[in-house]
């Protein structure tokens, strides 16, 4: 008998067609494999115990690298054909599959890394077609070394040798090198000058690793160039080396990740379980945040206030040598200032992180793309959440259940921002690109924008973008709107956050029940939502029920400063002048009359005053009023220190009534739970217990308000999206309590709950938009 079958996913640049080609051969069978759009097409004749037994290898044991989405075969007439061949691709076809994301080393290379007897042995810049860069070195697709930053290193005969032949591992792996031919490494002080020279060592290349193990050894920051831009790195177990790099980072607070050697470095740090072990390995290798051991040997500056660590496991072979040689957990955090985008040309680094690095561990193959390290979060019942979803997995397509009328240019929000270029049912989000209050980001966003449309063939029509009138990425869609014709689509932020979450689990036809709670939204009325009760279905959504508004002091200093949040929300919550009586709480006894008095006259005034429904502030208020967090450094901080503080074990809970609002929507009343928690901390209880009563009330107004929706709407599947759902123990505690009430929880796996997944829901809220025939009148 004789099949076609058609692959679809991310099956090119990985390995794929060599791999079908062993395990036909190996099966005896006949016919072709090629690439060609819409992935990899093959056709296969022979016994039909064998083609079985193919397709099933196929499905079961793929390449690393490899993703298969969609695996389709159909019966053909047989030829009577013999052999097996790799058939070249139609090049510049349209609709090419898209670039594969960077890929940590794999483990043949690994070992031949290790091996003193192999050519490469020690490179640090081998590769293979299972591993090593890919997005970061594209100029142009269809992928090809001519169109990578590969293009200034000819390959050597040996390396030509392997590039062409179909049963090489390193058959067409684009980024292949070798110490002849190949990309060379150099140990710079920050004035260009060679730090040291290695002229009488036996293996020149372990010299820079060598010197750059001993400067951080002697608590030195370095800067090193990685697969996606610069690192700055440090001694993790040394606090002074610690606290300057992140003087240098101009940083404060926010975690630092971790390299570490292998996975039992990281157990000497964390508690590495089996699904944790298996994403830290991963080719992907993400940073993974693992629950921190108490005697972790750690600098407490690395994640001040947590329990977990951010640890990752080396992903190129620079990062096994340097490891090798400092053998110690590094601090290995990106290149940039706070705010700032990743540096990943070597003038710019050089430039923007002198100050800090006292030597550049550096190499002569350019980064294209900047791409920042991925995050992973392991959450309850086996459950990642993505927080930050980058390297290894960009430019990765996503899938929609149904294709979108028009291809889409989704811009993302304005924290954490990623953007989205959508054509069919594919959609492929970028790299994280950080906050858009710098310049360079915005930048950053533009030239990534170009590139990403250019890469995944799309020419958008459709540009979607968050509603609040005042984000950057919003002034720029009104832009393109005016110069480049395309339709401009505001999409409200939390109705964004609960596509992108049923977008994952590709329930968009139904309707659905979404939980959204996050730090802030612009919200339809004009106030900053942010925890929001949605009914969202197929012909659009509704705000059925909120967290009741509270004044949010000051606007963007009430986020800064989470002490006013406590005033708002004790205000709101204690008879008798609840802000005044706040002032007696120990967290606050010492804040002066100068710095109260105009926070509760804005709370108490008549006059506009920006109003919010935030769950982020709510934790906020709640972190403060525990004395955990008055001012916070990053976005997040006292929700987090708020998480790790409290005891899981706590069973009680404060009561979290729904009431009926002035409008349509009904409110959770917060007052209950800070009257209860105020109580509580007179009583002397600790902040352990209060945060895990706390996180219970939570959970209640979650179960109890999707009970009321059921009861309004018949709907039992509830998507839970939203910042405020990285928080590990609200998900252990909300997922089974749902579920207890017959409901069907969804929660991400595939983009992070927080702003970073924004463009994937608002691509998906574009489906609605006619398609081109319906609308020849324009
Ligand atoms: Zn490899
Ligand atoms: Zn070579
Ligand atoms: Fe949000």
């Amino acid at each position: 008998m004789r099949r076609r079958i058609l692959v679809e996913g991310q099956v090119q640049g990985v390995g794929f067609r060599p791999f079908v080609q062993r395990v036909a051969v190996r099966l005896g069978l006949a016919g072709y494999v090629r690439n060609g759009p819409p992935g990899v097409v093959i056709e296969v004749e022979g016994s039909r115990r064998a083609v079985d037994a193919f397709r099933s290898e196929l499905l079961s044991s793929p390449p690393p690298g490899a993703v298969l989405e969609r695996v389709e075969a159909s019966p053909l007439e047989p030829r009577g054909a013999r052999g097996f061949q790799i058939r070249t691709s139609q090049e510049g076809a349209p609709g090419h599959a898209a670039i594969a994301p960077d890929l940590a080393t794999c483990p043949d290379c690994l070992a031949e890394l290790r091996d003193p007897t192999d050519r490469r042995a020690h490179y640090p810049f081998l590769n293979c077609t299972h591993c090593g860069p890919r997005f970061t070195i594209v100029r142009s697709a269809p992928y090809d070394r001519h169109r990578t930053t590969m293009d200034r290193f000819p390959l050597c005969a040996d390396c030509g040798e392997e590039y062409r032949n179909p049963a090489d591992r390193r058959f067409h792996a684009q980024a292949v090198a070798c110490p002849t031919c190949g990309p060379s490494l150099r140990l710079l002080s920050p004035s260009r000058e060679p730090a040291r020279e290695g002229s009488v060592d036996p293996a020149p290349d372990a010299a820079p690793f060598r010197a750059t193990a001993e400067a951080l050894r002697d608590g030195r920051v370095v800067a090193i160039k990685g697969l996606g831009g610069f690192h700055l790195a440090c001694d993790a177990r040394n606090g002074e080396a610690v606290a300057r790099l992140r003087k240098g980072k101009d940083r404060e607070g926010k975690p630092l990740a971790i390299m570490v050697r292998d996975v039992d470095a990281a157990r000497t740090l964390c508690r590495v379980g089996t699904q944790e072990e298996a994403l830290l390995r991963s080719p992907r290798a993400p940073i993974v945040l693992l629950p921190r051991r108490p005697d972790a040997p750690v600098a407490s500056g690395v994640a001040p206030g947590l329990r977990r660590l951010g640890l990752m496991l080396p992903n190129t072979p620079l990062h096994h040598l340097l490891l090798d040689a400092f053998d110690g957990p590094l601090v290995l955090t990106s290149g940039n200032r706070s705010g700032e985008v990743l540096a990943h040309r070597d003038e710019d680094a050089r430039e923007r992180l002198s100050a800090v690095a006292e030597l550049f561990l550096t190499h002569d193959r350019p980064i294209h793309v900047p791409c920042d390290d991925s995050v992973l979060l392991p959450g309850p019942e086996g459950t990642t959440v993505p927080i930050r979803r980058s390297r290894g997995y960009v430019p990765e397509p996503l899938r929609l259940p149904a294709p979108l009328p028009r291809p889409v240019l989704a811009l993302g929000g304005h924290l954490k921002t990623t953007f989205a270029v959508a054509q069919g049912t594919g959609v492929v989000l970028s790299q994280h690109l950080g906050d858009m209050d710098d310049l360079s980001t915005r930048e950053a966003l533009m030239d990534g924008v170009a590139h990403l449309c250019h890469l995944a063939g799309v020419t958008p029509e459709v540009v979607a973008h968050d509603m609040h009138p005042d984000y950057p990425t919003t002034r720029l869609a009104q832009e393109w709107e005016r110069t480049g014709g395309l339709r401009r689509r505001p999409v409200q932020h939390h109705h964004a956050h609960a596509l992108s979450c049923l977008a994952e689990h590709g329930g968009l036809d139904e309707p659905a029940l979404a939980v959204v709670f996050d730090g802030s939204g612009h919200g339809s009325d004009g106030a900053v939502w942010g925890g929001e009760f949605l009914e969202v279905g197929p012909d659009g959504w509704r705000r059925r029920g909120h967290l009741a508004y509270r004044p949010l002091p000051g606007g963007d200093a009430a986020v800064r400063e989470p002490w006013r949040m406590a005033a708002a929300h004790l205000e709101g919550a204690l008879r008798n002048g609840g802000a005044e009586a706040a002032r007696s709480f120990r967290a606050f006894r010492d804040i002066p009359s100068q710095r109260w008095d105009p926070v509760l006259d804005l709370i108490r005034s008549r006059a506009q005053k920006p109003m919010t429904s935030s769950v982020g502030r709510l934790f906020d208020g709640a972190a403060a009023l525990l004395g955990l967090r008055r001012v916070s450094a990053y976005e997040g901080q006292a929700a987090m220190e708020l998480e790790a503080a409290a005891d899981p074990r706590v069973e009680r809970s404060y009561p979290a009534p729904l009431r009926e609002g002035a409008a349509e929507a009904w409110t959770w009343d917060p007052a209950p739970l800070f009257e209860g928690m105020a109580t509580d901390l007179r009583r002397g209880r600790s902040a352990r217990e209060i945060g895990g009563a706390f996180h219970n009330a939570v959970r209640d107004a979650i179960t109890g308000g999707c009970r009321r929706l059921r009861e309004e709407t018949g709907i039992r599947t509830v998507a839970l999206s939203g910042g405020a759902f990285q928080n590990v123990l609200l998900l252990a505690k909300t997922i089974p309590a749902l579920r207890a009430a017959g409901f069907t929880p969804l929660v991400h796996h595939r983009v992070p709950p927080n702003d970073g997944g924004l463009s994937l829901g608002q691509a998906a809220a574009v489906r609605d938009i006619p398609s081109p025939p319906a609308r020849t009148e324009e």
